[in-house]
């Protein structure tokens, strides 16, 4: 059978002259969701349940919870109940013989290597949350609107581990989600040298239960494992270039400090830029006010078409009020002004579990989805059978 049907280019060869508004009659994608019990899984379980590309098919998660129906096996943390589609949904182990077109992994970083690398060698594309393949040299680190060319890796990425249509796509950090996305038009428009970021981060970027109440509240903690390494790393790979075999660094000084706040939501960061060339500052606040996406990913249904809110009050952004700016897509900037030291410095914030978790992994999973790299679907959810789904893993 005919696993991919993929150009050399990426895009859909065939079913749809326009692979940005998948044909309806061909229905969704089935989407598995890997770690779907915590907090990063339940965002997505909710937001696949609404999804017009994709439907919730399979659930996986640890021995504590399979063999339960997810209802069972959740502590559901989000507003309103989980959803319908979800809840009677038996919980899988990670076996990879999920009946499901691809997989997201939600998985915690001490099982994600592995489980995620047996899921894409036995087909799946798997787009990931996890830490753990962000850094491979084969690997795309994705922000569709920073680097959506760097998917040309994963034809490379196949080639080096024998994968047949299955491969790993990564989303970054969820502090460097916000900082990229923001320093994305600064490097355009003027080019960066260095960086300097102190992060104030909720809560729930650290899973379920996370840190202690008793050691957050009224505190700050400066200090999350492995935190800092992350946002002094990866933006070097989300900023640089695929030179057609390897990444190459963007060759950006930076430094960063990481705090855990007493915040339920939201990662706040405080930013100071040196740039290559010259600006003003009112150059620099419409460089990011008017940063707009192309037409291929405005289509997508995650999209912002401007991700980044530019906001003029002197006390904003603030997690309580900002962070779902964009339904939790966008990164909300203020107070732009002169840094003493470097050029430019300003206050971001982004919603650490959508833009920096689950919407970032949705977001990344409609450019594959659009660009060709799932399976094929033919026939509308209602009226699937065996013979109509051109999948590599049954229906
Ligand atoms: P979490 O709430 O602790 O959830 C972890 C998930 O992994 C749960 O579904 C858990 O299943 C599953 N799991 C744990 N051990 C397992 C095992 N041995 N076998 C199979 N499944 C296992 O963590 P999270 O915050 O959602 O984060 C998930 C991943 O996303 C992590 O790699 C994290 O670093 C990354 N991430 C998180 C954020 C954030 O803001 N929270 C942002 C970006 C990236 P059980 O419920 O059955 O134990």
């Amino acid at each position: 059978m005919s696993l991919r049907l993929v150009e050399n280019d990426g895009r859909m060869s065939s079913a749809s002259n326009d692979p940005f508004h998948p044909n309806p009659s061909r229905g969704k994608w089935r989407a598995g969701v890997l770690g779907a019990t915590g907090v990063v899984g339940q965002r997505l379980v909710k937001l696949l349940s609404t999804h017009p590309w994709f439907e919730l098919a399979e659930v996986a998660a640890s021995e504590r919870s399979s063999g339960k129906t997810y209802t069972e096996a959740v502590r559901w943390q989000l507003d309103g109940p989980i959803p319908e589609s979800a809840g009677g949904l038996l919980v899988k182990s990670l076996d990879p013989s999920l009946q499901c077109d691809f997989v997201f992994s939600a998985l915690d970083s001490s099982v994600a290597g592995p489980a995620e690398e047996d899921f894409a060698r036995a087909g799946y594309p798997v787009v990931s949350n996890s830490k753990n393949h962000r850094m491979d040299p084969d690997v795309p680190l994705l922000i569709p609107e920073v680097n959506a060319a760097h998917l040309e890796a994963i034809p490379v990425q196949q080639k080096n581990r024998g994968y047949t249509t299955g491969f790993i796509v990564t989303n970054p950090n969820c502090s460097t989600a916000g900082l990229v996305l923001v320093l994305k038009p600064l490097a355009e428009a003027f080019g960066l040298e260095k960086i300097f970021v102190v992060t104030l981060q909720a809560v729930s970027g650290a899973g379920y239960p996370g840190v202690p109440s008793m050691d957050i509240h009224a505190n700050v903690i400066p200090f999350i494992s492995g935190e800092e390494e992350k946002m002094e790393s990866e933006p070097q790979k989300l900023l640089g270039k695929w030179d057609g075999t390897r990444f190459l660094d963007a060759g950006l000084g930076l430094s960063a400090h990481c705090n855990r706040v007493p915040v339920l939501d939201g990662h706040l960061e405080c930013v100071s830029i040196a740039l290559k060339k010259i600006a003003s500052l009112h150059e620099v606040r419409e460089a990011l006010r008017n940063f707009t996406v192309d037409a291929e990913l405005a289509s997508l249904p995650t999209a912002v078409r401007q991700p980044i809110f530019v906001l003029d009050g002197d006390d904003r952004p603030q997690p309580r009020r900002d962070v779902d700016a964009g339904n939790g897509m966008a990164a909300a900037v203020g107070r732009i002004r002169e840094c003493p030291l470097l050029d430019v410095k300003l206050t971001l914030l982004s919603h650490n579990l959508i833009r920096g978790a689950a919407g970032a992994a949705l977001l990344n999973a409609e450019l594959l989805a659009a660009r060709g790299f799932f399976p094929l679907r033919v026939a509308s959810a209602e009226s699937r059978t065996t013979e109509s789904i051109i999948s590599p893993f049954g229906a």
